[in-house]
């Protein structure tokens, strides 16, 4: 086995249970507020935007939650994904480190996301939920959720960012290939929508502004929509744990143990996915692999971001969590083609990464494409341009090992692939993509808009 270059699960090795950071993290929990009231959010007031089961996840702090066997039975459809060894990368770097990748860009619509979007959509489906709003930025999560909705018979309304709308007809088109019906945000089918309209008939969108169009239209809909977001939350931290599960029995097949865990970070989601059952090895059982998360300096939320209280929503409909954050109203650069755009991270691994259990590293952009080209030339696989991200820093370790003449073993999560990404590489291709480091003025700027809560 040792040998090989795929390390493969049998479909009975698929996970049983996901497994809830929270049971162990040596960090305690922050309040989720309210972000009228700023006090601590009720049951009630999330049960207008989620199903119960999912509420129980968010706040839950039991260990292992059992995978429901109709969840499991659509994971099949795709799951195990593969760990590979990319020997031919290590060959082109001449590096002694060990690369592994567990490639999540197997799934139906090629990123780790149908994770928490199948979990999701069941659990909105046994509770009677009939339709689902979301918002999607450059189409992943739109995709995604659009699929699991279809296996699930549910109607979905997503909200799309204008300028991807445009830009990528492509993953619009898929999302309604699902039977999704997709609006580009703003719209005038909100409140606010209409309000960002009226300021500027040409506003090209952001994800927080599409957030909230979703949350609005789930929230005025009578109890006739949820809300289902992609990222960020506890509940979709804890789906996509099923990756590190998987690919901790896959080293075990290559008989080897990563030095150091890497996985790009947007919302935090496959980052959390792949590392946080490391983590638990490190906390429980006295392993020690370095947990590193990568961000785009143009939108650096955990490198520059400030550790404190901010709504997830431009509009300030979503409550209020602790995180790492640029600011709500945060727009990302028009230059930068990444992804990884939302404005904060996850509380939970904001949280680690404040206490020092996990490292982070923001890249530049052009350093990752070339990354990205240099991956596709000796794997063949095109990546996501976000999880290119994970790729930069993990040739950036396989060359330090190779200076200090270490061999390391490194692991990083390929969240997805970039097969509806061309046009960012186009961009690259054609010398149109500039590297941009968002300056700190700017975030101190947006923390005069921070809400005053008294926690
Ligand atoms: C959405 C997405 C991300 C970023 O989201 P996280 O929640 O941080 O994982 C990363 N990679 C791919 C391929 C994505 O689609």
């Amino acid at each position: 086995m040792e040998n090989n270059t795929r390390f493969l699960l049998n479909e009975s090795d698929l996970p049983k249970f996901w497994y809830n950071i929270a049971a162990d993290s040596p960090v305690p929990p922050t309040p989720v507020l309210h972000p009228g009231t700023m006090e601590p959010v009720t049951p009630d007031f999330l049960s207008v935007l989620f199903p119960m089961d999912l509420i129980m996840q968010e706040i839950s702090t039991e260990r292992y939650i059992e995978i429901p066997e109709e969840v499991r039975e659509v994971y099949k459809l795709y799951r195990p994904t593969p760990l590979l060894r990319a020997r031919r990368l290590e060959k082109a770097l001449d590096t002694p480190a060990h690369i592994y990748y567990k490639y999540e860009g197997v799934s139906p619509s090629g990123s780790h996301k149908p994770n928490t979007a199948i979990a999701q959509a069941y659990y909105n489906k046994i509770a009677g939920t009939k339709a689902l709003t979301t918002e999607t930025g450059a189409g992943q999560w739109g995709s995604s959720l659009a699929f699991a909705c279809s296996v699930f018979d549910m109607e979905l309304e997503i909200y799309m960012v204008k300028v991807s709308y445009h830009q990528k007809p492509y993953r619009r088109n898929l999302m309604e290939v699902y039977g999704a019906t997709v609006y580009a945000s703003p719209t005038d089918r909100t409140n606010y929508g209409r309000s960002v309209l009226a300021e500027n008939a040409d506003n090209q969108g952001s994800l927080g502004i599409a957030i909230s169009e979703a949350v609005e239209a789930a929230a005025t809909s009578n109890g006739a929509k949820k809300y289902s977001l992609g990222s960020v939350l506890n509940h979709v931290l804890l789906h996509q744990t099923v990756i590190g599960e998987e690919a901790l029995k896959q080293m075990d097949l290559a008989n080897e143990y990563p030095d150091v865990v890497i996985g790009c970070a947007g919302g935090g989601s496959n980052f959390a996915g792949i590392a946080f059952p490391f983590l638990r090895e490190n906390l429980k059982n006295g392993k020690r692999a370095r947990l590193v998360a990568v961000e785009p300096t143009a939108t650096p939320s955990l490198t520059k971001g400030v550790y404190t209280f901010d709504y997830g929503d431009t509009a300030k409909m979503a409550p209020i969590v602790k995180m790492h954050t640029l600011g709500h109203d945060f727009m990302p650069p028009g230059i930068h083609a990444g992804g990884l755009r939302y404005h904060g991270m996850a509380p939970s691994v904001s949280a680690l990464v404040d206490a020092g259990h996990i490292d982070a590293v923001a890249v530049k952009q052009r350093e990752t494409f070339e990354a990205a080209i240099q991956f596709a030339n000796a794997e063949g696989i095109v990546p996501a341009p976000e999880s290119a991200h994970a790729i930069r820093a993990a040739i950036n370790e396989a060359m330090d090992a190779k200076a200090k003449g270490e061999k390391r073993v490194i692991l990083f999560n390929l969240s997805g692939n970039g097969n509806f990404d061309m046009a960012a590489y186009e961009n690259y291709l054609n010398g149109k993509l500039e590297d941009f480091e968002y300056p700190a003025e700017a975030v101190q700027e947006a923390m005069k808009k921070l809400p005053q809560v008294s926690f």
